[in-house]
């Protein structure tokens, strides 16, 4: 089947097997497997599609000890393998425990949600022996009193989170597998009802967590709520705690293209910063890599090209907050291309104007890359890219706060004119192809929908995190800063709630919360030129 037919894609996150890749993908995998055998002309299989996807989205850390794939009946090259495998009805879906070579596959009933599956893939896995046990997966039953109360006072390397609840929940085990692809942090779980362990570590409430930290001490852990999200955000973020990095790197290439842009950050000093924060030196720094460096490897601007600059331009003049320096060097340069009359202008008059005219007159864009916020754990991570998505979202929130902002500007005509400027930049200047490629195709499915100012923020900040959960555990990944769903219950905890036992965003909570963070009150002006 070609392109649009396609129920389940390679950017989806699970494995799509056929007849030639089942038997060896899964009889030499490591981890036990959960395999929706569906048909791409089922009507009832195309809309449990978007459920599967979720699903594999939710579990996708887990895939070390249970793999997420489907099959499609409907291609020719599979009719034997889902006769051999007797599927008659679709979607199927079996389970194959981990059990080397002679693993047998199992119904595992009709199409249930989300957490009903997620349940049971905690079974598959719990139904192994522990000899037999993917390698990957720790233990998943309970802890007693007797063997986690010594642990008390000890030194380790690691973090120990001792996640006490109900002996019917399954959040203990969901977290335990979350945390699977972190180093730093080792998840076991007891029960509420072991009053030794509950007594001595003076827990009231269920589900809780109790954290012995690596230097010795020992406390419980606050979470705003109860939540598998919240916890397992809360221990992801833990000081030292990292995801293990894939060995490969999966289908976000363009990630290393985009890292190995501004190189100079390893050798300079660590600048502490609030992560609750957004820096003026980051936004600088963007307006400094775009014009000086992404842009000067075009020789001249003309036709489309350049229009889309100045609109770029216009757009930042006009929306930059706090006035000063910046706005000062964007309205001048907004002023001048609004007055050549020339189609075609050459970049290096560009460059002049910024470098020197400017200067001359004690307007300046700094003169370095200094990256704060956007800071990466070694040279290549972060950096560029971060700032750029860093001034788009500030300048969404911006518009929002200044509605008249772009009359006048030939701009007020558009719905949404920050994401439309940003779109044709990424798709025109943006030097990672790959990217572009990416956010050119989710505006083409997406951005026209957006009607006012505040879906504006919501749509980027929602594109944002699709694109943070399709790096996760990729190259471009910063150890340091592990890309996961945006705000964090940290930062924000209002945003985040559960419904029917899945993840789901408190979308007010979100716009107000992304209305503070990119604010112009809440910008910092400390590292700035
Ligand atoms: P970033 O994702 O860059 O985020 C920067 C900061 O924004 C974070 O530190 C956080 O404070 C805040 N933030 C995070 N999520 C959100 C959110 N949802 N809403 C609001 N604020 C948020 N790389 C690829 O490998 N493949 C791609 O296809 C790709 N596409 C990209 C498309 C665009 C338009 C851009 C600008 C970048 C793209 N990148 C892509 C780069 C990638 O998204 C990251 O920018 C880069 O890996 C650096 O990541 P980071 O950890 O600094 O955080």
């Amino acid at each position: 089947l070609g392109g649009a037919g396609r129920l389940y894609t390679e950017e989806d996150p699970l494995v799509i097997l056929s007849s030639g890749s089942l038997k060896s993908a899964v009889t030499n995998s490591s981890s036990a497997w959960l395999i929706q055998f569906f048909s791409s002309w089922c009507g009832h299989c195309i809309q449990y599609s978007s459920t599967w996807k979720a699903l594999a989205q939710d579990v996708k850390d887990w895939q070390d000890a249970v793999s997420v794939g489907v099959l499609d009946c409907a291609q020719e090259e599979n009719f034997d393998v889902c006769k051999d495998y007797s599927i008659k009805f679709y979607p199927t879906f079996k389970v194959r425990q981990h059990v080397p070579a002679a693993g047998v596959y199992t119904d595992a009933g009709a199409d249930r949600s989300i957490p009903s599956v997620r349940q049971l893939m905690v079974n598959i896995l719990q139904n192994h022996t522990n000899l037999d046990r993917p390698k990957h997966c720790p233990p998943l039953e309970p802890y007693s009193a007797a063997q986690l109360l010594p642990l008390l006072g000890q030194r380790s390397d690691h973090y120990t989170a001792i996640l006490v609840e109900e002996p019917d929940s399954y959040v203990g085990r969901e977290v335990i597998l979350d945390l699977l692809q972190y180093s730093g942090v080792q998840v076991k779980r007891a029960l509420s009802s072991d009053r030794p362990l509950v007594d001595a570590l003076k827990l009231t409430a269920f589900p809780s967590i109790y954290l012995l930290h690596p230097n010795g001490t020992h406390a419980h852990l606050h979470s705003e709520k109860p939540l598998r999200f919240f916890f397992s955000s809360l221990l992801r973020t833990l000081p030292g705690v990292q995801r293990r990095l894939k060995s490969s790197s999966t289908s976000s290439s363009g990630a290393s293209q985009v890292g190995a842009l501004p190189g100079k950050q390893n050798t300079e000093p660590w600048r502490d910063f609030d992560r609750s924060k957004v820096y003026m030196a980051d936004l600088e720094s963007a307006l400094h890599y775009l014009l000086r460096v992404e842009l000067a490897t075009h020789n001249t601007l003309e036709g489309e090209e350049l229009k889309i600059f100045k609109d770029l331009v216009t757009l930042v003049a006009k929306l930059y907050p706090g006035g000063g320096s910046v706005v000062k060097l964007m309205e001048t340069l907004s002023d001048w291309l609004l007055s050549m009359p020339l189609q075609r202008i050459p970049y290096q008059a560009v460059l002049d104007l910024v470098d020197n005219k400017m200067r001359i007159s004690g307007v300046f864009l700094g003169a370095e890359l200094r990256w704060v916020g956007c800071q990466g754990s070694r040279a290549g991570l972060r950096g560029y890219p971060c700032s750029l998505w860093t001034l788009f979202h500030v300048l969404t929130v911006q518009h929002d706060a200044n509605p008249t902002a772009l009359d006048n500007t030939g701009l007020e005509a558009e719905v949404a004119p920050v994401l439309q400027v940003m779109r044709r930049y990424i798709r025109t200047f943006f030097g990672c192809r790959e990217c572009g490629r990416h956010f050119e195709q989710a505006a083409s499915v997406g951005m026209d929908n957006v009607q006012n100012r505040e879906q504006q923020i919501l749509w980027l900040w929602q594109q944002h995190n699709r694109v943070n959960m399709r790096l996760a555990g990729s190259l471009s990944d910063d150890p340091l800063f592990p890309k996961a769903p945006w705000p964090s219950p940290s930062l924000c905890a209002s945003c985040h709630e559960e419904k029917n036992g899945i993840h789901v965003w408190n979308q007010d909570n979100v716009l107000r919360f992304l209305r503070h963070h990119y604010a112009a009150s809440n910008l910092s002006p400390e590292y700035s030129v």
